[in-house]
């Protein structure tokens, strides 16, 4: 089985290295900006013309917005542009030249309405300040060196990791893996490589093919499993976020940098704004291990894994909930569950967004036509069942597998049949996108109807 796999490590830079990084940064940021500005005039000049009723053919020609077209173009004015273009590798114009194209089609795909999601704005110029720095190598000399503790990238030369590459290393050695590419990126405080691996993986199977684990994904744990198991959000993840509040609330007092007036921030600033960054850094580590250390645990044990799919772009209208959502990582346990499930020959199933897991009762099957956030404990007036809240959705969920199998006809089937309640649905989320969590608006669902096979990413 081939997959895409992104290994990234992180690195310690010499000065030096780090001003060569920042030289081929500014470069990618040069050939965007330059290229955007020439996207943007011919444009312009194409209208005016029309404007005068200059005929189609003889309008000034458009510029080609492929990668392919923008490098030519490039190619052709860079001695006059930027004459100190031999000093740094062709990939770092790539760079530029490759996000500049890539976000043009977006936003002409999204005009046209055939790119899913929000809609795309145009490409805006790159800023020095607001630009996360960032440059990739595609071709050229790009290794793991012996000893694991360095790589070699064009142009930049060995660098030094923080970290052993055993985990790539032992993949490239035993030829099952292929880089495409390397990126190097300061991502907050810290500068990474990542690459862009084609992996070999050998075929595995779930240690128990057969058993089901229904996840709830929670605000209060990471999540509840049907099994009974409450899996906690990772330690010190509460503390780092005590210490990035007071930490924001010091920045606050500090001479921040002042666009209008020109001001520059104090050196105080400059500390108190570099902590808090490393501060940030360090929650999103602690949340993403504990993410990771999660999905891997559940594919691999587990043949199949039913999670909600929970609407995550209406819940972060919501902003009292929000923070807490984004903390707790919604949609990126659900993309990971979805991978690692097809790596590990197990399989996710996705209950409806309408599918009340949280109002049925997990025992006898009756559904509450309401349940309010803050009601923690399922009480059902039918049967009498008292469940924790979280327990019950998480044995709702597992029990949809089962109806999954039994219904046989798969999803196809399945979907036509609840269009129109999809739709009304969907119409829910387009008045009030705050309301919009799953089991609390929307129409209840024959339970045979309200799931949905994932598609997995590597197969
Ligand atoms: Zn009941």
């Amino acid at each position: 089985m081939k997959t895409i796999q992104a290994y990234r490590f992180a690195l310690d830079l010499t000065p030096g290295q780090q001003r060569d990084v920042y030289a081929h940064v500014g470069a990618s940021r040069v050939a965007h900006n330059w290229a955007l500005a020439r996207v943007k005039a011919v444009m312009e000049q194409r209208r005016a013309e029309r404007s005068y009723g200059v005929p189609d053919d003889l309008l000034t020609p458009s510029l080609s917005w492929s990668l392919a077209g923008l490098r030519k173009a490039w190619n052709a004015v860079k001695p006059d542009v930027a004459p100190w273009w031999a000093e740094v590798s062709k990939e770092a114009f790539n760079t530029g030249l490759d996000a500049l194209a890539r976000g043009l089609s977006n936003w002409a795909d999204s005009r046209r309405g055939v790119r899913a999601g929000r809609p795309v704005g145009f490409p805006r110029f790159k800023s020095r300040r607001r630009t996360t720095p960032s440059v990739r190598f595609t071709t050229g000399a790009i290794r793991v060196e012996p000893d694991r503790m360095h790589v070699v990238l064009p142009r930049l030369g060995r660098l030094k990791l923080h970290e052993s590459a055993r985990k790539l290393a032992r993949r490239l050695e035993a030829g099952t893996a292929r880089i495409m590419s390397a990126t190097v990126r300061r991502d907050g405080a810290r500068w990474h490589v990542s690459f862009t691996v084609e992996v070999e993986r050998a075929g595995r199977a779930p240690a128990r093919p057969d058993a089901v684990v229904g996840v709830d994904l929670g605000i209060k744990h990471l999540a509840v499993l049907s099994t009974g198991e409450l899996v906690d959000n990772p330690r010190h993840l509460a503390a780092a976020q005590t210490r990035l509040r007071a930490l924001g609330r010091s920045l606050s007092r500090k001479t921040g940098p002042d666009r209008r007036t020109g001001r520059r921030p104090s050196k105080r600033w400059e500390r108190a704004s570099a902590r808090l960054g490393r501060a940030h850094a360090r929650v999103a580590n602690l949340r993403r291990d504990g993410l990771h250390k999660l999905s891997t645990r559940l594919t691999r044990e587990y043949g199949t894994v039913v999670v909600e799919d929970l609407n995550v772009a209406g819940m972060l209208a919501n902003r009292r909930l929000a923070r807490h959502i984004c903390d707790a990582g919604f949609a990126e346990i659900r993309r990971q569950l979805a991978y690692k499930t097809g790596w590990n020959g197990g399989r996710l199933l996705n209950a409806d967004r309408w599918y009340p897991s949280s109002k049925t009762c997990s025992g006898c099957g009756a559904v509450k036509a309401k349940l309010a956030l803050s009601e923690r404990e399922y009480l059902c007036q039918a049967c009498g069942l008292v469940l924790d809240r979280d327990r019950n959705a998480s044995l709702n969920l597992a029990a949809l597998a089962a109806q999954f199998d039994t219904a046989g006809s798969g999803p196809v089937a399945a979907r036509g049949a609840d269009r129109k309640t999809r739709v009304r649905g969907q119409e829910a989320v387009k008045r009030e996108p705050g309301n919009a969590i799953a089991g609390q608006t929307g129409t209840v669902l024959p339970q045979h109807r309200a799931i949905d096979r994932v598609p997995t990413k590597a197969h």
